[in-house]
């Protein structure tokens, strides 16, 4: 049955997939797992680097307006105090007397009957559950050890405001920009990479003006749909919502959702802030520094706003797995596939040899991959079983071309020297071209 036939992927497809095909596999799983905690594979890793490459380039690297840092996990303490998230980052709890799981308040459809164990009237009263992992940081047991894994990213680059004002004196507007992993300590982990309690993200402080906070949130709303485009996310898949005011927190003057349609209904994926200055603002007084900007030409100081554009890695890849996966009847026989777009699948072509026991088509097939991969490394090799076995295992992780070399690449038919067969995934469509045209169609679908 084809996608459109079944009406939609299941997340069961995608995570046997996953682990299959050594993209993703559940963390410490022969001692039986960790909950919230996953391990990519090589295939699932070059998947996840694509999508960071992309973030990174098209928001740092392609700007002079960006600021690229890397933090450490552990930071000072005081640094999520002052952020609130000490006393503040937390998810309500409701705990089953008989079954003695553990929920999230805030997702219960019902809060009369558990949804674990069916009982009526056993949940008790939800209290508050912070969220941050904790730590001790050296020898010490007593509480001034303590130290937290960050719970986001975002702190590490308003501590590091100052250092990026001083070193590089950059003027308004301009943005910091990380990724890098954060802890959650979720109540209930779930829907394999939706929820899980050590993640990934890309997150992005652009700091303005206060007159220009409109302007910049309209800029950063369209560059995330571009960043979305640039995926290949189905755009009919994607939606805003845009959080009511008396749903926003405390420092938010506007807040977008952007949610998603995954297997298991609509979810956040990405969230856009305005926040004021209220982070700045929360650090200047927890930390005693100015962090105040100095525009040189009015002579003016003040603490810059911010529009916060967050990003989870794990959330954007099960987005592009559940939206790329496909199942169809190719050649009488039923298929999977993943439709990736070139620029973040894995590999971008698989090279084989149309029999792996003659060695002038094995060293031609050769020599061509070498040539390719002047075009993008991630060009993989398969001489195993035989090329109907090839293609399908290259669809599967969403391989874009295979190309096969055969007697007429050697020169058997001598108008052919020189060509190969280039096999499209999609259709599963093969055309004769030049090596020079096979190399130019990778560039072209990657660029
Ligand atoms: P939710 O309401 O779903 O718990 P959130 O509103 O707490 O999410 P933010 O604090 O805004 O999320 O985090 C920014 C981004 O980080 C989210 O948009 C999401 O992409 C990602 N993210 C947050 N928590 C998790 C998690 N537990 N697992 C995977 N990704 C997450």
């Amino acid at each position: 049955m084809s996608k459109e036939e079944s009406g939609a992927v299941t997340l069961e497809q995608i995570v046997s997939l996953c682990k299959r095909r050594g993209l993703i596999f559940p963390g410490s799983e022969i001692y039986g797992g960790l909950a919230g905690t996953f391990d990519y594979g090589p295939l699932g890793l070059a998947l996840k680097k694509n999508i960071e490459n992309l973030w990174w380039r098209m928001f740092v690297d392609m700007r002079d307006d960006m600021y690229g840092i890397d933090a450490a996990i552990l930071m000072n303490p005081k640094a999520w105090e002052a952020s609130g998230h000490v006393s503040g980052f937390s998810d309500p709890l409701i705990e089953c007397s008989n079954c003695k799981n553990r929920f999230r308040a805030d997702h219960l459809e019902d809060s009369n009957v558990c949804p674990s164990c069916g009982k009526t009237g056993t949940l008790g009263a939800p209290r508050q559950f912070n969220m941050m992992f904790a730590t001790k940081a050296g020898a010490s047991e007593d509480d001034s050890a303590t130290v937290y894994l960050r719970p986001e990213t975002a702190g590490g680059m308003f501590v590091n405001f100052k250092n990026i004002v001083d070193s590089f004196h950059p003027k308004l507007p301009f943005g910091m920009a990380q990724i890098g992993k954060a802890f959650r300590n979720e109540i209930a982990p779930r829907e394999f990479l939706f929820r899980v309690r050590e993640l990934e993200q890309m997150e992005i402080e652009y700091f303005v003006s206060e007159q220009d906070w409109e302007a910049a949130f309209e800029a950063w709303r369209s560059g995330m749909h571009a960043y979305a485009k640039a995926l290949g996310l189905p755009t009919d898949q994607l939606h805003e919502l845009n959080v009511e005011a008396e749903d926003l927190a405390h420092y938010s003057k506007r807040t977008i959702d952007f949610e998603f349609d995954y297997p298991f209904g609509r979810r956040e994926l990405w969230g856009l802030a305005y926040r004021t200055d209220f982070d700045l603002g929360a650090h200047q007084s927890g930390s005693g520094q100015k962090l105040e900007y100095l525009n040189e030409e009015t002579g003016e100081k003040f603490l810059p706003h911010v529009i916060e554009s967050s990003f989870g890695v794990g959330r954007t890849l099960l987005a592009v797995l559940a939206s790329a996966y496909r199942e169809d009847e190719l050649g009488g026989e039923k298929r999977v596939y993943l439709a990736l777009d070139p620029k973040v699948a894995p590999i971008k072509a698989m090279v084989s040899p149309l029999l792996k026991n003659k060695p002038e088509l094995v060293e031609k097939a050769k020599d061509i991959r070498t040539e390719l991969q002047k075009v993008h490394p991630a060009i993989a090799w398969d001489d195993n079983g035989n090329i109907g076995k090839r293609y399908r295992r290259q669809d599967e992780i969403g391989t874009p071309f295979c190309i096969t070399i055969d007697f007429d690449t050697l020169g058997e038919t001598p108008e052919l020297k020189d060509t190969v067969t280039l096999r499209h995934r999609d259709t599963g469509d093969q055309e004769r071209v030049s090596i020079a045209e096979a190399a130019g169609r990778i560039r072209q679908a990657i660029s």
